[in-house]
């Protein structure tokens, strides 16, 4: 069989590629080893226009954000699945030093952060608001494991998806193409996620991979919250008083299943955001692929023509991965440059 692109792993790296790769018209395959537990499935999947303790938005960010969400919103449209929930978020400071840097910054209504910005509308008893905080607009939530099986449906129709586990060893590489079994592609994509690691044609990126956890919990006394939560720590509302909570970055753990110290971490998390008593019903842990500092790497592979890598999309991987998604195609398609910062080929380790 004979294709543009063989897409390895179906996580929201390969989803991504997948949807750019077909708006243009490509002859795509996917193939995923079709795990329970990846990254993509656990992930909570946040959109927080402003995010860690220092009051910034970047115009770069805000073009991200702006790509993200007309993405998704037009993946929607196609696959008639809902996966993406514009929902405000409650910013709540940790302490008086947070509180400071942000009462001291410009809100005026030509500050860039202005749109972003509401006032707080919560009862203190419910949440850790002693520090004050903020209601955060134009962000919300992707529900990653239903946009994932809509990609997957979407793929299913047209014949362009496969389960199987691609052992880059059984790649050939030749002057033409990439040939893996019966399948010769002009190129081969690895969006293999956390193992990249273990891939002949990229165990020289260093991977800096991190466990996370995440639990759901039942908090009844907070059952009329809609909004998300987040003091440094998250609480993402799913209805009748069902929460997702997290999460936490573990290094030196390789057992991907979930394990007491998470689900401790988690909890002493939660209790930073609300006082009231919680149940806990589930905890998920995976294995998050970060290369360096959370930077996404693509490109093509410095001396294989034919190898090409979109990986390392991190904790922000919702909101970038449709930007850096589409750089990938024109630079594939039409051999425009990657920005500096994400082509392999300028940051060879
Ligand atoms: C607890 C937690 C919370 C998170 N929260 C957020 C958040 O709020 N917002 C956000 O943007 N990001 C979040 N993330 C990060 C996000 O999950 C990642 O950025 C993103 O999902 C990574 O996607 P990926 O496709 O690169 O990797 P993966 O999700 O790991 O997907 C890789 C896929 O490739 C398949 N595969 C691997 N090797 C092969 C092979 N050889 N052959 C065939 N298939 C293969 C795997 O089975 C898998 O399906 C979170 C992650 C975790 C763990």
């Amino acid at each position: 069989m004979k294709i543009d692109y063989l897409i390895v792993g179906q996580g929201l790296a390969g989803s991504l590629l997948a949807w750019k790769l077909m708006a243009r018209g490509k002859r795509i395959l996917v193939v995923d080893r079709d795990e329970e537990i990846t990254s993509s499935k656990v992930a909570a999947g946040l959109v927080t226009p402003l995010s860690g303790s220092r009051p910034n938005i970047s115009p770069a960010f805000e073009n991200r954000l702006l790509s993200a969400k007309k993405f998704y919103w037009e993946a929607e449209e196609i696959s008639g699945a809902r996966f993406f929930h514009h929902l405000a978020i409650i910013k709540l400071f940790r302490d008086r030093v947070e509180s400071t840097r942000w009462s001291s910054c410009d809100l005026s209504k030509e500050s860039p952060l202005n749109p972003y910005l509401a006032p707080l509308t919560i009862e203190p008893k419910h949440l850790h608001s002693e520090y004050g905080g903020f209601e955060m607009k134009g962000g919300g939530w992707l529900n990653v494991p239903v946009f994932l099986e809509a990609t997957r449906q979407h793929l299913l129709e047209r014949a362009s998806y496969a389960i199987g586990n691609v052992n880059a060893d059984e790649i050939e590489v030749s002057e033409k193409c990439a040939r893996w079994r019966n399948i010769e592609a002009t190129k081969i994509i690895f969006a293999e996620g956390w193992r990249a690691g273990g891939n002949r044609f990229f165990d020289w990126l260093e991977m800096n991979n991190a466990l996370g956890d995440i639990l759901e919990v039942k908090i009844p006394e907070l059952s009329e919250l809609t909004k998300i939560v987040n003091r440094g720590a998250w609480l993402l509302p799913l209805g009748n008083g069902r929460f997702r909570t997290g999460s936490n970055y573990r290094h030196g753990t390789s057992s991907g299943l979930p394990e007491e110290e998470g689900r401790i971490q988690i909890s002493e998390k939660l209790e930073t955001i609300t006082p009231h008593p919680y149940e806990v019903i589930d905890h998920q842990c995976a294995i998050r692929p970060i290369i360096r500092r959370s930077q996404i790497f693509c490109g093509v592979h410095p001396s294989e023509e034919k190898v090409a890598f979109f990986n390392g999309l991190g904790s922000k991987g919702v909101v970038n991965g449709p930007w850096y998604a589409d750089r990938m195609v024109a630079h594939l398609e039409d051999k425009a440059p990657l920005p500096p910062e994400a082509d392999i080929r300028g940051n060879l380790v």
